[in-house]
C-alpha cells in the first residue's frame, strides 16, 4: 500500500487528464458496441474469443444475429462454457 501511495497518479502531458489503461473497467463504457451490434446482424460466423458472454453488454450480441439457427457459432475461452 505504501508503493501505491508513494506514487503520483499519471496524468496525460497535453491535457491533464488522469491515463487511464485501455481496458473496461466495472461499469465503463465499452468502445465499438454500435458496430459490433450492425456486424452480427449480417455475420455468417459468431466467433467469441476471451469471452464468456455473460456480462453485459456484450452478452446482447448474439441477440444481434440475424437466422442465429443457421450460422456456425463458437466460444474459445479459458473457462467452462454454458
Ligand atoms: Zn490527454
Amino acid at each position: 500500500m505504501a508503493y501505491l501511495l508513494s506514487n503520483e497518479i499519471p496524468l496525460c502531458n497535453v491535457d491533464g487528464a488522469v491515463l487511464k489503461p485501455d481496458i473496461v473497467l466495472y461499469e465503463g463504457k465499452v468502445k465499438y458496441m454500435e458496430e459490433a451490434y450492425q456486424a452480427v446482424c449480417d455475420t455468417e460466423l459468431f466467433l467469441t474469443l476471451g469471452s464468456s458472454l455473460r456480462v453485459y453488454p456484450v452478452k446482447e450480441l448474439p441477440k444481434y444475429i440475424q437466422n442465429a439457427h443457421k450460422i456456425t457459432k463458437a466460444i474459445v475461452n479459458n473457462e467452462a462454457n454454458k
